[in-house]
């Protein structure tokens, strides 16, 4: 019991709970752009995301900002409290692209998620969207 209850306080059950989490939901053009099977003019990259400008911009600057691995991130809905750390280095890299005037961004963007159909999203990869270089009116249509 005791060491049952050793693993309980070190979290050892999360470990396991999630080994038996898989995303199984179809792939999409991302995972192309991220395999380099397909250009996209990358912005920022590190190990966990990949930034790069969207192949349709809505305004001068437009950069995604998707997660390497989505990991059942299809859409922002399915996040979890394991999705922080990857959320959180995604509105990190989304701030540092917002500030970068090489990209044609100026003081202060549109930073956007859409979720689900509904809302306009059409790529089910979940990807932010960092928007710049012009005037935003509110609310958006
Ligand atoms: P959503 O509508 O899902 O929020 O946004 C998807 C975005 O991905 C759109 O703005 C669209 O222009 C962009 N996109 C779709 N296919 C490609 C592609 O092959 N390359 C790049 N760079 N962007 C893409």
């Amino acid at each position: 019991m005791e060491g049952l209850q050793g693993w309980d306080a070190r979290g050892r059950w999360d470990t396991i709970h999630l080994a038996g989490i898989r995303d199984v939901a179809d792939r999409t053009i991302f995972d192309k752009i991220i395999a380099r099977e397909i250009p996209a003019t990358i912005v920022k990259e590190d190990d966990k995301i990949l930034a790069f400008k969207d192949i349709n911009p809505v305004a001068p600057a437009h950069i995604l900002v998707i997660p390497k691995d989505r990991d059942g991130l299809t859409r922002l809905r399915r996040a979890t409290a394991e999705h922080i750390e990857i959320l959180g280095r995604l509105m990190l890299a989304a701030s540092e692209i917002a500030k970068d005037e090489s990209l044609g961004f100026g003081d202060g963007a549109r930073i956007v998620v859409n979720d689900g159909k509904v809302a306009g999203q059409e790529v089910f990869h979940l990807h932010v969207h960092v928007m710049g270089g012009r005037a935003f009116t509110w609310p958006p249509g």
